[in-house]
This record gives C-alpha cells, sequence and structure tokens, in this order.
C-alpha cells in the first residue's frame, strides 16, 4: 500500500477535532481505549472500513467492533435490541465488554464481514468517548495492530505498527485493561461468551441471572474444517517473532525446567519478584496472585521479547477462571498452543 506520513499527536481538544474530520472524510485513527488501542473508521461507510482491514493486513472475513458513546446510537447500528443485551448493556457499559447482536442496514457487509450480525461496544476511555460524539459516527475499530502481532497497549506500539498507513494516531497513555474486550453474543439461541476479557463470564452470568456457554474454540484449538463462531478465534494471534512456549506446573517445576533449557535468545516471562530466582533473562509480566496485572502487562511483554530478540519465551501457564481465562486465551494463541505438562 501507499505510504503516508503519521502524525502522532496527544489528546488535546485540537487533536480529537482534527481526529473526527478525518472520520467524517472517510479516514482511519488510531485511537486509545480502555482495552487496547483501536484503528477507528466509519462504519457506516465500506470504503473507510476497507482501509482499516489494507491498514492492518487484516482477513476480510474477520469482523469488526462497532463503537458508539450512548445508548440513543444503538438503535441505529442493530436492528433490534434483545432482553439480555438491556441487561448487559446496563450493567457493564460504558466499558469492555462488546455485544452481538442482528445488524441494521446502516451497517454494511464490509464492517460485519459478510455476517448478518454486528458486534457493539461502549467504551469508557474518556478520549474514545470524546472523538466517537465529535465525530457523530459509529466507530468500526479493531485493535490498531499488524494482524498477528500482539495488540498494542501505548500509543507508540500503535505507531511502531501503524506508521505510514494511517494519517493520525492519538495518544491517551497506556491502556488500564490491557487485554481486548470480552464478546458475548445474545443474537442466537442462548448467550455465548466468544472471547474472554476484563468482564468475567461469572460476572455476565451474575447479570443475566442465567448460565452463559463458552464457545469451544476460548480454550481449545478449532478442529480442522470446524467453524469458528468469532472468525478471529481461527487466525494465530497476538505472536511476537519468538517462539512462545507455556509450561504448567509449579514454580519450582519451572526453575527446574528453565535450568536445563537456557541458552542464547531464551527468556521467561515471570511473575514480580520471581526474577531473581530464574536462571535464564526474565521479562515481567504482573503479580502471581493477580490476574488484572497479568493482562494489563500481556501484550506489552510479548513486544519485550522481540526488542530483546527473544528466540524462545516461556510462560507460567495461567489458570483457565475469571480473569484469568482471558490471559490464557490470549497466551495459548501466541504460543500456538504448545504447552508443556510438567
Ligand atoms: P478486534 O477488533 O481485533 O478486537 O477483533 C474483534 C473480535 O470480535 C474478533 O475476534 C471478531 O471475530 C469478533 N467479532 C466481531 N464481530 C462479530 C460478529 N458479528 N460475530 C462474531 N464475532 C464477531
Ligand atoms: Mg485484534
Amino acid at each position: 500500500m501507499d505510504t503516508m506520513e503519521t502524525k502522532l499527536l496527544p489528546a488535546s481538544p485540537q487533536a480529537i477535532e482534527e481526529a473526527a474530520k478525518l472520520l467524517r472524510a472517510g479516514e482511519t485513527v488510531g485511537i486509545p481505549t480502555e482495552t487496547v488501542y483501536g484503528l477507528a473508521a466509519d462504519a457506516t461507510n465500506s470504503e473507510a472500513v476497507t482501509k482499516i482491514f489494507e491498514a492492518k493486513g487484516r482477513p476480510q472475513d474477520n469482523p469488526l467492533i462497532v463503537h458508539i458513546s450512548r445508548m440513543e446510537e444503538l438503535d441505529r447500528v442493530v436492528r433490534e435490541i434483545p432482553q439480555a443485551a438491556l441487561r448487559l448493556a446496563e450493567a457493564f457499559w460504558p466499558g469492555p465488554l462488546t455485544i452481538i447482536m442482528k445488524k441494521s442496514d446502516a451497517i454494511p457487509n464490509t464492517t460485519s464481514a459478510g455476517l448478518d450480525t454486528v458486534a457493539v461496544r461502549m467504551p469508557s476511555h474518556p478520549v474514545a468517548r470524546e472523538i466517537i460524539r465529535a465525530s457523530g459516527l459509529p466507530l468500526a475499530a479493531p485493535s490498531a495492530n499488524l494482524s498477528g502481532l500482539p495488540s498494542p497497549t501505548t500509543a507508540q506500539h500503535t505507531f511502531r505498527d501503524l506508521n505510514g498507513r494511517v494519517p493520525l494516531i492519538i495518544d491517551g497513555g497506556a491502556c488500564a485493561v490491557g487485554v481486548e474486550s470480552t464478546v458475548i453474543t445474545v443474537a442466537g439461541e442462548k448467550p455465548t461468551l466468544l472471547r474472554p476479557g476484563y468482564i468475567t463470564k461469572e460476572q455476565l452470568e451474575g447479570a443475566l441471572g442465567c448460565e452463559v456457554a463458552l464457545s469451544s474454540a476460548i480454550l481449545n484449538k478449532l478442529a480442522d474444517g470446524e467453524v469458528a463462531a468469532s472468525p478471529g478465534m481461527k487466525y494465530k494471534h497476538y505472536s511476537p517473532k519468538a517462539d512462545v512456549i507455556i509450561l504448567k506446573g509449579s514454580f519450582d517445576q519451572y526453575r527446574a525446567y528453565l535450568e536445563t533449557h537456557g541458552g542464547e535468545g531464551v527468556f521467561a516471562m515471570c511473575y514480580e519478584g520471581e526474577e531473581k530466582k530464574l536462571p535464564v533473562p526474565c521479562i515481567p509480566c504482573g503479580r502471581a496472585d493477580d490476574p488484572a496485572s497479568q493482562a494489563h502487562a500481556l501484550f506489552s511483554a510479548l513486544r519485550e521479547a522481540d526488542d530483546r530478540n527473544a528466540k524462545v519465551v516461556y510462560a507460567h501457564c495461567p489458570a483457565q477462571n475469571g480473569l484469568s481465562m482471558a490471559v490464557y486465551n490470549r497466551l495459548i494463541r501466541a504460543a500456538a498452543f504448545q504447552v508443556v505438562e510438567l
């Protein structure tokens, strides 16, 4: 694709106005949200949305999340609002939850990747909300990484991936959550979790007062020929250049394994305080007893592995419940499902 000059501006009122102007003109803009940085464009404009796919190198069959700033804007993008969606919106919006509903005609097939549903989220980040409001548009915004790489959690990560490919990136600081939104569909028979995130399955069940099904692609590799309920789940994802390998066992087993597997280019992800106890160079990734801190640090840690020219990166195996489910889901994809049982 043609390269262009990419501006990186702190989130001032003028910068937000400039972003809104570009978005109204059918251009793309990198924006901060509380989950990860997004690459935004007018969700109702097929040509604008095509620019997102081109800039990211994203496969055309992977649909985008549409961002709104007020409940009144929901009517424009969906055909109907199920009771379950209202309950979830009441409990978790604005915030890191994406709800899938039947799409309206205002949403072109380019945005929904040909599906008859649309994923909608109301972010809580003040800059994201201000940009949506100022543009007057629902904004399609997938994560602002080059397709396949870890999602960007700072404006600098975004700039590194998209420099020359987008006209503007707005810097709103580091993302608080650090992993992408939880995705739930209420378009089918039964509410189903398609992607875990900061809002947990347990929280969703609490708000809905019923069980939420778990898409099998969350914790397991899709079988050959199996169709993903959420197309994004079928791709290799979140991967640094290094080979990521998950080790499942106690801390002592982790250390013992690393004693015999160290060498040039070998690194270990570790929890705070473990650096001095491990026999290979470490990349810190949150605190052992605090999955929110792990989610916050994960993508940055994966990018650090590349910065340090890692060839192999070992990582602790996270738990699979609560917020740890989101960390496990991202890490297992970064590791292309390589897990060693210790
Ligand atoms: P990203 O924007 O990079 O956070 O990716 C959006 C995620 O939401 C991907 O995993 C998509 O496959 C998923 N998604 C978006 N729209 C839909 C939809 N209509 N049905 C199912 N999954 C969707
Ligand atoms: Mg993404």
